[in-house]
């Protein structure tokens, strides 16, 4: 039923819908993106190739339906291509807006976003937008062929199959998508086969490997996978980052603590930047509060597994 309404969404919706669902391959939150969406030239564009720097110059930002309350305020920061960013902060503090922002999803009421030193802007948009890709927490898949939803991610142009194998042996998906009987032509989703947590988010990261990104955002997820899906996912997300700019919505101690930077938000604002290392030393700081709340809800975990043993 679901795969059904995004079916005819797409063809109401057209261009800015296809190339949204190519960008994350979801389908929860795009009812959402599409009544708020800035016009786009429909022109034909050169592709732009950019190196990966990202800045944001004192945005600030409200949602069209939320007009009175920002959700960004007068952010600045500088990310230099290839660095890996941790955005951390409590739920509600602009983590995902900040994402949103940088696939052009909405425009900053102030301020400015530049890419390599062009500003993003409703003419170029798609252009910037071909240089990212998105893992998403808890990626979806539409209903279709384990090859398609791959392919999905380069709809514009020709991918041969040797392409999509490569992603998917690069993600560690294939190894599991070879154990199907059909292989890469299973169909998964509702009428098909139900795959784990850990197989979605390694198709989501051959779907990106595909796009090759210069900018890659992705949101971490909150709640363990399996063990063994974890280490496979962990692996294939080291490879998908190598070289690119990275933009991480941490949860796990394990990541922010590898990011070369952190942006720490609360409430729309930077609060504190910097490595983890310097962050720890403000213990005045909401960072160091976040990471010992953190690491005292692991020991009551821990606690919690001890004491079922
Ligand atoms: P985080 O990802 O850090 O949890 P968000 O960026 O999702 O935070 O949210 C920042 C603020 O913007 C919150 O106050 C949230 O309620 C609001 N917000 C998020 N998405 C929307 C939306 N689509 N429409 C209106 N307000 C939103
Ligand atoms: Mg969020």
């Amino acid at each position: 039923l679901y795969a059904g309404m995004v079916t005819s969404a797409a063809s109401a919706i057209g261009d800015f819908w296809t190339e949204w669902m190519r960008t994350i391959g979801a389908t929860d939150r795009v009812f959402d993106i599409i009544t708020t969406a800035t016009p786009e030239e429909p022109a034909q564009q050169t592709p732009l190739v950019l190196a990966g720097n990202v800045s944001f110059d004192n945005v600030s930002f409200a949602y069209p339906e939320r007009s009175t309350q920002r959700a960004l305020q007068h952010i600045s920061f500088t990310v230099n291509a290839g660095e890996k960013v941790a955005l951390v902060g409590s739920s509600g503090a602009g983590k995902s807006t900040i994402a949103n922002m940088i696939l052009g999803f909405y425009m900053p009421c102030e301020g400015c976003i530049t890419f390599d030193n062009i500003t993003m802007q409703p003419s170029n948009v798609k252009c910037v937008r071909d240089n990212i890709a998105i893992v998403e927490q808890e990626p979806s898949l539409f209903s279709g062929s384990i090859y398609d939803n791959i392919a999905f991610a380069v709809a514009g142009r020709e991918v041969s199959a040797s392409e999509i194998v490569k992603a998917a042996e690069l993600a560690n998906a294939d190894e599991f998508i070879q154990r199907f009987p059909d292989g890469y032509h299973t169909v998964v989703g509702d009428r098909g086969v139900q795959l784990s947590g850990g197989q979605k988010q390694r198709i989501a990261i051959a779907r990106a490997l595909l796009r090759n990104p210069r900018i890659l955002i992705l949101d971490e997820a909150t709640s363990a996978l399996d063990s063994a899906s974890e280490a496979k996912v962990q692996q294939a997300l080291s490879t998908l980052m190598t070289g690119r700019t990275t933009f991480i919505i941490a949860h796990r101690y394990s990541t922010i603590v590898e990011a070369d930077r952190i942006l720490v938000l609360s409430d729309g604002h930077i609060v504190q930047h910097g490595s983890h290392t310097e962050l720890m030393l403000q213990q005045q700081g909401l960072y160091f509060r976040l990471m010992v709340n953190q690491l005292a809800q692991n020991a009551t975990a821990g606690q919690r597994i001890a004491n079922a043993v």
